[in-house]
């Protein structure tokens, strides 16, 4: 439920009306704008009577939420989200954010070589997977704690903040400690203990959708980050599975302006799982920055065909500067910084 408080609301009024619904057992999450307050009530609110509540002369409007979704749900919030990621800001009329590197981190000099090339190619964030989910046993696994610290030495080198993969709780205070933005991968994207763990930080979230999640799966899984206390979330579009074979997924690009629809929270894309080829990375990244994403996260290897994982997608810096300008070409056309 949505209440909109008139700002001519006395803080006695207010005090009373708060205590009221708190002693019905709801939690109250406020929102200040310039003409009107939001309030969004989080519990049970099915016994609540909102005439009651719109007879008061302060309160401008009563809605109920029919989303199973309150604290993402933009009727909560209706200013959009920026989150921070050590330093650098994603979302609303920020500039649209570029993270790039490997699939994976092959050893120290590889993440802090490709790292540089990347911070020089105009990317603001570098990826690289340390833990990663393959979907087969005998794959390389990821270099582990190992990895993470090549990250930390290449953060250190470039001076850019670094998103990397949790896979399980086990690893939670290494993530903490040590990545600026802790992505949750597609297949952990309804692992709802790993989603509490995380929520219980506060560090920033990249959450990439499920491949078989729809939307409201998606932000139902932001909904329980959050409602863990954690409201620093990022959504990532990597491509759904569909019958189609051309492409690794299908790039649901229509959940960019659904998602700001119906959140407050940013989103990114990542051209190189929803393709899954080098050669439409370019084109895709253009289109979701015409689409109004925030951000892009993209594959980069020097050397995509010996890359230990995802080398077909990967694309090498060179290109990557390519794909970055004519990125900032379509940004600049539709008004937004990148
Ligand atoms: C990745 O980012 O390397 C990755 C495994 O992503 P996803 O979870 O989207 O498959
Ligand atoms: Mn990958």
């Amino acid at each position: 439920m949505i209440i909109t408080v008139k700002k001519s609301a006395t803080e006695k009024e207010l005090e009373r009306l708060e205590k009221d619904l708190r002693g019905k057992g709801l939690q109250i999450h406020k929102s200040i704008g310039d003409e009107f307050n939001v309030w969004g009530l989080v519990g049970d609110t099915a016994h609540i009577d909102e005439s009651k509540i719109l007879a008061q002369r302060f309160v401008a409007n009563v809605t109920r939420v029919s989303a199973p979704y309150k604290l993402a749900n933009r009727m909560f919030h209706p200013l959009d989200t920026v989150v921070d990621v050590s330093g650098v800001k994603i979302g609303a009329n920020e500039p649209v954010v570029v993270m790039g590197g490997p699939c994976s981190v092959e050893g120290d000099d590889q993440i802090c070589r490709i790292g540089q090339e990347v911070k020089e190619c105009g990317a603001q964030i570098i990826r690289g997977g340390a833990y990663k989910p393959r979907t087969s046993p005998y794959a390389f696994q990821g270099l582990g704690s190992e990895g993470i610290q090549d990250m930390v030495h290449a953060r250190e080198k470039t001076g850019l903040p670094i998103v990397s993969e949790l896979m399980s709780i086990d690893k939670l205070d290494e993530f903490v400690e040590n990545v600026d933005l802790i992505q949750i991968g597609a297949r952990n994207m309804q692992n709802f203990d790993l989603l509490k763990a995380v929520g219980k930080t506060n560090k920033p979230v990249l959450l990439k959708r499920g491949m078989s999640a729809t939307i409201e799966d998606w932000i139902m899984s932001a909904e329980y980050i959050m409602a863990s206390g954690n409201p620093n979330v990022i959504f990532c579009e990597r491509g759904i599975r569909t019958f189609e074979k051309y492409t690794r997924n299908t790039l649901d690009l229509a959940v960019v302006p659904i998602i700001k629809e119906k959140t407050h929270l940013p989103i990114v894309i990542d051209p190189s799982h929803a393709t899954g080829d080098w050669k439409y990375i370019e084109a895709v990244s253009m289109a979701a920055v015409a689409a109004g994403a925030d951000g892009l996260i993209i594959e980069v290897h020097d050397h995509p065909s010996e890359a230990w994982s995802d080398g077909a997608q990967s694309l090498k810096p060179e290109k990557f500067k390519e794909v970055v300008d004519k990125c900032k070409l379509i940004a600049h056309a539709i008004g937004r910084e990148m």
